[in-house]
């Protein structure tokens, strides 16, 4: 089993009401049975719901205390981010799950890159920080062959 984005998926979770349905994605993990999560959902936040970012930082920074995540109209959606990243977190330790494959440039599911406004940034997202930390594999979504092939294959190797 495989964690990944709601939204890749095709579930219609993002905070414009819309999906990001990767067909291509899902033909390069052809076996996998995948969990479908949205930590912005799970975190409380409605759908459709103001975008919001991390505020001069990453995903780290917030786990840490160190910044905030605002929404487009000026709410701290901090701890609704933070609540989300939790969630994903215990269900991938109940299932036993180690690998996830997260929405690239989300501020909560970027794993190389986040979007700070029309600004794009190195960083993970607070989610993707949060089960980095406690050891799950991540695959991009803009990088499922290679991510993919350098911990899943080499994990069956084994
Ligand atoms: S929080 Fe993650 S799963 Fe939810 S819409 Fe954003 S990128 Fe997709």
């Amino acid at each position: 089993m495989i964690i990944i984005s709601a939204c890749l998926l095709g579930i219609k979770c993002r905070y414009d009401g819309e999906s990001r349905f990767d067909k291509e994605l899902l033909s390069l993990i052809p076996d996998a049975i995948f969990i479908p999560l949205c930590p912005e959902q799970l975190g409380g936040l409605p759908t459709p719901r103001s975008p919001a970012t991390i505020n001069n930082g990453s995903g780290p920074d917030v786990i840490n205390g160190h910044t905030k995540v605002i929404n487009s109209i000026g709410d701290d959606v901090t701890e609704h981010f933070l609540r989300g990243a939790e969630e994903v977190k215990m269900i991938a330790q109940l299932m036993k799950i180690d690998t996830a494959v997260m929405k690239e440039k989300s501020p909560s599911c970027g794993v190389n890159f986040i979007k700070q406004g029309d600004v794009l940034t190195s960083g993970m997202g607070v989610t993707s920080a949060l089960l980095y930390s406690v050891g799950i594999k991540l695959i991009s979504s803009e990088k499922v062959a290679e991510d993919y092939v350098r911990y899943y294959h080499n994990r069956k190797r084994h």
